[in-house]
């Protein structure tokens, strides 16, 4: 019998007597003793507070993601130990795939956004720079610096890793420590991983820690550093959301609730396009998968009304062939839901559908299921078709959260769209067309009401990622039913775990705050050319003035017949002269880079390796022949790369014989450690 442990303040704590216990929704065994210890709220609370906090925030971003690139890679090491509890929460080996590789895969993707989009420093500089001077000396700038306080989450039965590690990997690379509390149905699964994640050695002391079974009195205890991010049913959020002490306290509060997510097979998808079979394809996976378990699953399946017929009948004969029956049995399709209880609940609620929608497929009274007793956590996938879903009401409204999915027909595209969006909030609405036109409509109509859109046609089902699949790339969460909340889409899921500050000054003060060199900020002037610098020896604000050059007509016609920009601005004094821009003939733009490189570059061998690219180049006034340019470059801003090398930013500024800039834009360069 397992009995998951909590983690608290660094020690783990056994279930009480009074645990519940744990059957298997596949024999109906006794599988686990779960929750029921008391335990020291505050002294979690506190722990994490003053260990876990902050060892986090000692860290820079990139130390962070680097530390759970490494964490990720240390569950990838002992993963077989999860996969073998995983039949035990009715899960097929696929569907594990989902939570176990999918929840590894998704630190993975957080460690390396954390390395390439945030700095390797303590400050998150979001956004751009504000002017707000006319000369250019009190400036504006958005930071954000993560809470000092503890990210309790409370996860849901379904995905008790994946669910667990897409909120760890933004909150821990924010540098927030977290308490999680799983489901108690599945917190045996959760509790493994929590147990590799500890023998990694990878994580502070006080960083992660795990509540089996009750959160007790722990929500009175949060305070506004504090954050709650939820997901389960939309019932408990709004009993969680309500605690007073949140209230009062404007603890940050996330929501990822339940869902009564559509899908669209577009009006141009009739039978014998690939995008029919695409539609059935996708519909059968949403339904099997996890036994329908899904908060992205696909709930209703909005069909244009002549199209009903051949879609029931092609999504049977797809569903005839799913082997339901012991996870753990040979070509086991769909396995259990998570316990008999579960399996209930959805029998009631396919029971309200059925007030407002005829069953078509599946009867949970007589259905096969291989190696194991129908009575336990089995269903058979359900389809229901509702042919009234202007008037119906459940069918929009009633979540089963299981292998349950119902037909409504559509008049036109207006209308399906506007079905889809009496979900009243969705995480996810699918559209099956090869026509962008419908795409865009129902995008007009409908993206309001939905946290994704996902577009699938034959042009990207080879490589589409799945309707139901959320990534850490994308938001995840909904409007309205959904919750309202937006986990993961990258750097935006960390920022929930972060303060943002407005600051307002100088350049001097937002260069020493922000680490990144700000126009009008103090230049240090080198000796030694910065390209003969090595990356640690460069430092924010170092500055050469070149040398100065004056453009000819020679060059400008050299250049242009050289590269064969014979454009008229460059070449003819008089209709260049008509253009409102220019004053006459100019110099290209792409000359005075290439002058300008001329004139920075130290071309003798050195640290830096190479120009990797350059950003928002701006051309601010025009260069007539006989005008001279000189260029200022000043290192802007530093960011590891390798062991080996790093890249630093310039901002090269060019100006011409009066002082007026002509130019700007930021120079890449990767430059070695050593010289
Ligand atoms: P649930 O019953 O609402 O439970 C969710 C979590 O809340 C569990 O950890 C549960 O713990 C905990 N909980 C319940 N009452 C609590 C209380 N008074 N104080 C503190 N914690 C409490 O949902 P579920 O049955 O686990 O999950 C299924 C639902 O989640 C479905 O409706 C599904 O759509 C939704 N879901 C949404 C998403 C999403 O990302 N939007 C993802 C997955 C699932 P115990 O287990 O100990 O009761």
């Amino acid at each position: 019998m397992l009995e998951p442990h909590s983690f608290a303040a660094g020690k783990w704590i056994a279930p009480a007597k009074e645990a519940s216990i744990l059957h298997s929704p596949v024999t109906g065994a006794q599988i686990a003793r779960a929750g029921g210890a008391a335990l020291d709220f505050q002294g979690m609370i506190d722990f994490a507070k003053t260990k876990g906090g902050p060892a986090l925030r000692e860290m820079t971003f990139h130390q962070r993601a680097k530390m759970l690139k490494a964490l990720g890679a240390y569950i990838a090491s002992r993963k077989e130990e999860l996969y073998a509890l995983n039949p035990l929460t009715g899960a097929t080996r696929k569907d594990g795939r989902v939570d176990i590789d999918g929840g590894i895969g998704t630190m993975f993707v957080f460690a390396s956004k954390g390395r390439r989009e945030m700095p390797d420093g303590h400050i998150y500089l979001d956004g751009d720079l504000e002017q707000l001077s006319k000369n250019g000396t009190f400036l504006g700038q958005h930071i954000a610096l993560p809470l000092h306080g503890v990210a309790v989450h409370i996860n849901a039965f379904n995905f008790p890793i994946w669910g667990m590690l897409e909120k760890l990997a933004p909150a821990l690379l924010a540098g927030v420590p977290c308490i999680v509390k799983p489901a108690t149905q599945t917190s045996f699964l959760t509790e493994a991983c929590v147990r590799i994640m500890m023998d990694s050695g990878l994580l502070p002391e006080g960083a992660v820690q795990l509540i089996v079974g009750r959160t007790g009195d722990l929500l009175d205890r949060l305070g506004a550093q504090d954050i709650v991010s939820f997901t389960g049913s939309a019932r408990t959020a709004l009993a969680l959301r309500s605690v007073p002490n949140l209230i009062e306290n404007g603890t940050r509060f996330i929501a990822e609730q339940d869902s009564l997510n559509a899908s669209i097979l577009g009006l141009d998808a009739g039978v014998g396009t690939p995008e029919f079979d695409l539609f059935i394809r996708e519909a059968s996976t949403e339904i099997t998968t996890k036994a329908g378990q899904k908060c992205t699953a696909i709930r209703r399946m909005i069909v244009p009304e002549g199209l009903v017929d051949p879609v029931i009948e092609a999504l049977s004969a797809r569903l005839d062939k799913v082997t339901i029956g012991d996870p753990e049995v040979e070509g086991v399709r769909m396995g259990a839901l998570v316990s008999v209880s579960q399996k209930a609940d959805v029998l009631d609620m396919v029971a309200q559908i059925g007030n407002e929608a005829t069953r078509v497929y599946g009867d949970a009274d007589n259905f096969n299921v291989e190696g194991a007793d129908s009575a336990q956590g089995f269903l058979p996938p359900m389809l229901f078709r509702c042919d009234d879903p202007d008037g119906a009401k459940l069918v929009h409204e009633v979540e089963a959260f299981g292998p349950v999915s119902t037909v409504l027909p559509y008049r036109d595209t207006a209308h399906a769209a506007d079905l889809a969006n009496r979900g009243q909030g969705s995480l996810v609405a699918s559209v099956i067309t090869n026509d962008a036109q419908i795409a865009r409509d129902i995008t007009l109509a409908s993206a309001h009401w939905h946290g994704r859109l996902y577009f699938n046609n034959r042009t990207s089902m080879a490589e589409s990622t799945g309707h139901g699949a959320p990534l850490p790339h994308m938001i995840h969460g909904g409007p309205g039913r959904a919750g309202g909340g937006e986990e993961m889409g990258g750097i935006r899921g960390v920022m929930h775990y972060m303060q943002r500050t407005a600051i307002q000054g100088s350049p001097d003060i937002l260069t020493a705050i922000g680490e990144v060199w700000v126009s009008g900020a103090e230049e240090k002037p080198c000796k030694v050319h910065p390209f003969q610098r090595s990356y640690h020896e460069i430092e924010i604000g170092d500055t050469i003035r070149t040398d100065k050059r004056v453009v000819t007509v020679e060059d400008i016609e050299h250049f242009a017949h050289f590269t064969g920009d014979t454009f008229y601005a460059h070449m003819d004094e008089d209709a260049a002269k008509a253009n409102p821009f220019f004053p006459g003939r100019v110099a290209h733009g792409y000359l005075l880079l290439s002058f300008a490189a001329g004139l920075f570059v130290q071309p003798d061998p050195g640290p830096v390796l190479a120009n990797t690219g350059l950003n928002n180049l701006t051309f601010q006034s025009p260069v007539s022949p006989d005008d001279t340019i000189y260029v200022r470059l000043t290192a802007k801003r530093k960011t590891q790369r390798t062991d080996e090398y790093g890249e630093v930013r310039w901002n090269a500024t060019l100006y011409n014989q009066h002082d007026d800039q002509v130019a700007e834009y930021e120079l890449l360069t990767m430059v070695a450690y050593s010289r």
